[in-house]
């Protein structure tokens, strides 16, 4: 089991529900339709806070992380920053998803804190070192597949 899956595992075994859940936000999501699609789709694919952290960092961490991104100065970004704070607040789709990702990142924060010896146990064994917003945002890219998997499947029916 990689780091991920043992992860996920643990925010299922805390929370039976999780899957229902999931299911009831993406279609909720459908429900609302992005007023500005271009921002829309970063906000969709991404866990909000990974987002605007990852736009927050400094412009060589920056051209490292996000290469086809790399012109982008730390001037542009901070603009692209304002732009996404100011379509949460205009967009009722992207306000309700990012509301979701703020209360999926406390379910799991409050997984790794009740579950700290088995999370730094596997740590040790498999040396995974990885910092932990990748692991936020990988937890919520899988529960964001998970969810549109899900979607997908009851619009199918
Ligand atoms: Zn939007």
């Amino acid at each position: 089991m990689d780091f991920d899956d043992l992860i996920i595992d643990l925010v299922r075994k805390a929370e039976p529900d999780l899957d229902a859940r999931l299911e009831n936000q993406a279609e909720a999501l459908k429900e609302l339709e992005c007023t500005n699609p271009v921002l829309g789709r970063w906000i969709d694919e991404y866990d909000v806070e990974y987002l605007i952290a990852a736009f927050k960092l400094d412009d060589d961490e920056f051209s490292s992380n996000f290469p086809e991104m790399g012109h982008l100065n730390q001037h542009d970004r901070s603009q692209i920053i304002e732009a996404f704070e100011t379509h949460f607040d205009q967009c009722p789709h992207c306000y309700l998803k990012r509301g979701y990702d703020l209360e999926m990142n406390a379910r799991i924060e409050r997984v790794y804190r009740l579950n700290n010896a088995e999370v730094m146990q596997h740590l040790q064994a498999s040396r995974v070192t990885r910092p932990k917003p990748e692991v936020v945002a990988a937890v919520a890219d899988a529960a964001n597949d998970a969810a549109q998997a899900a979607a997908a499947k009851r619009a199918r029916k």
